[in-house]
This record gives structure tokens, sequence and C-alpha cells, in this order.
């Protein structure tokens, strides 16, 4: 019998990657005749709808600047909303003395626009083999069915994967569902570590 080997799987925003967006409505707001502060609220309508693949990048581009009455053109909104992340470099540092050894997968809630930009600017995802995003998968987490979009694309077995999220209610579906799942907070990395560390050791795999 082959042994079982173990698989990583990972959200995306405040795990790899660290998202405020108050940078990019900071910069919206230089273009726009309304107040910082409640100017994303007007995107509230569209973004989840975005999110969970209901709306196309140019639909979704469209409705914003007519919703926010941006004054730049589709190409700078796409611009000022897609720099808003900052690579988290201890993950980066942890991720790649596991490349090469275990597989690695990416679960994420977003959106077209946002995972090429990720995935095309910062170093962290070179070391995924692919991903399930919610804007592709047209569901998103918690809900069990990305997690069941996910085995079964991937062709994970939930015994065997580590799942790492921020979000206690993802965590806790994940678990539901068999996963070995790890709640992430970006100033406890050292935690991460250890519970990654001992998963490992079960596979006879040290970090
Ligand atoms: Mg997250």
């Amino acid at each position: 019998m082959t042994p079982a080997s173990p698989i990583l799987l990972s959200d995306i925003g405040n795990v790899l990657v660290a998202f405020d967006f108050t940078v990019a409505a900071r910069r919206c707001a230089e273009r726009c005749p309304h107040p910082t502060e409640q100017l994303f609220h007007r995107l509230d309508d569209i973004k989840g709808p975005y999110e969970n693949g209901e709306m196309d990048d140019k639909t979704f581009v469209h409705e914003a600047i007519k919703a926010l009455d941006f004054e730049g053109s589709e190409e700078e909104f796409k611009t000022i909303w897609c720099e808003i992340f900052t690579e988290n470099t201890a993950m980066k540092a942890t991720l790649q003395r596991v490349a090469g050894r275990v597989p690695m997968y990416l679960l994420s809630n977003t959106s077209g626009l946002h995972k090429d930009y990720l995935l095309s600017n910062f170093e962290i995802f070179r070391n995924f083999q692919s991903g399930v995003y919610s804007y592709s998968a047209k569901c998103s987490k918690p809900h069990e069915s990305i997690f069941r979009v996910t085995i079964e694309e991937l062709g994970l077995d939930p015994a065997t994967t580590f799942f790492v999220d921020d979000l206690p209610a993802n965590i806790a579906t994940a678990q539901a569902m068999g996963f070995q799942a790890h709640c992430y907070q970006m100033d406890q990395h050292e935690a991460f570590e250890a519970a990654l560390s001992s998963w490992l050791q079960s596979f006879a795999i040290s970090l």
C-alpha cells in the first residue's frame, strides 16, 4: 500500500498576503466626489456577487466606476483596486522550506482581478500548483459546497490535507469535513509553524 501523502491547502487573504482596502479607498477618493470613509460601502451590493462569479471583471469595473462616480479610466480603477496587498514574508519563508516536498493548493474567496494580480505579482504563489477560487467555483467559504468542489477538483483526501485560513467559520467547516485545520493569525506565525511541523512529523517529514 502506498503511504498517504500530505497536502497543504491555503487561504490567501490575511494568510499569504495582508490586504488593506482603505489604501484603495483613499486613492479612489481623490477621483470621486464622495468622502473616503463611506466610499466603498457604495460597492456593497456588487462586491459579493462579483466574488461569487455572478458578475464578470468587466461588468464589475463598469458598475464600480458608476457607483463611485470615479473620474478616472477603467485601467486606473483596476490598478487602484488591486494595489492593496502586502506579501507575508514569514509565511513565504516557511512555505519555501516545504516547497517540493508537499503539494500546495489555494482555496480563496476572491475575484478574477485579484487572483490574476496576486499570482503574477507575488513570489509566494510560485509554491502553489493550482487552486479553487470563489469567483470561478461560483460558491464561497464557509459553505461546504466550495470545499466539496475543492476535494473533487484537486483530488484531495481531507484526512491528509492541512488547511490554513484566518477565519474561524472557514476552519469550522473544514474541520467538520475532516480536514486538519489551523486558524492563522499574522502576529502568531510561530503557532502555525509549530502546528504544520507537528502535522508533517506524522508523515515523517521534518520542517
Ligand atoms: Mg483570509
